[in-house]
């Protein structure tokens, strides 16, 4: 696959420094309380790796992976779970971890899911957000940076699966959305 040029929207630097400042909220919010990660697959991996690094308190990790998207960069508003939880999240904190909402249908879904699992509490961790493309009513509980309503890859992000690899959030030039 060809790489289109990409332009820088937040640089692998300033990436780093709100993630590290995250890290250091819920450090604080969730001490004693030895969380689960819940990462969402596929985007959310590369923050999900910096993210737990630069947190002190205990926590353990698990991934679910859920379709919203498929190949194209509108959403189709289906969400299915491709993936689920290994393990039981009964009287658990649980911190999903996201890249991003968007529209915010895929969070939603996740979160009614979650709850009628019976855990202690949960919570979202989303590195970028969008509000102007909100469809349903929800928010992060910890935002790294709201952005404007373009199409962003890298840092996990993908566009037909590349991109991912980029140490920066990039926009792709050209690319609507
Ligand atoms: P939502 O359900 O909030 O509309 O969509 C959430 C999911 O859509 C994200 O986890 C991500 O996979 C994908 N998505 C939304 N906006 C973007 C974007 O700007 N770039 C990329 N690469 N994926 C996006």
């Amino acid at each position: 696959m060809q790489l289109q040029e990409t332009k820088t929207l937040i640089s692998a630097g300033e990436i780093q420094a709100k993630v590290a400042e995250l890290a250091g909220r819920v450090d604080k919010d969730y001490y004693g309380k030895n969380p689960l990660l819940l990462c969402v697959l596929k985007g959310a991996v590369i923050f999900l790796a910096d993210f737990m690094r630069c947190l002190t308190i205990p926590v353990e990790i698990d991934f679910m992976a859920v379709s919203s998207y498929g190949a194209s960069t509108k959403s189709s508003g289906v969400v299915r779970i491709l993936k689920d939880l290994e393990s039981s999240i009964e009287g658990r904190h649980v911190l999903i971890v996201e890249d991003i909402i968007d529209t915010g249908l895929t969070l939603k879904y996740l979160v009614e899911n979650l709850r009628s699992r019976g855990p202690a509490t949960v919570k979202i961790v989303t590195l970028l957000d969008k509000p102007d493309r909100r469809e349903v009513d929800i928010e992060a509980d910890y935002c790294g940076f709201k952005i404007p309503n373009e199409f962003v890859v890298g840092y996990g992000l993908d566009y037909n699966e590349g991109y991912r690899q980029l140490p920066q959030v990039s926009v792709l030039k050209g690319s609507q959305k």
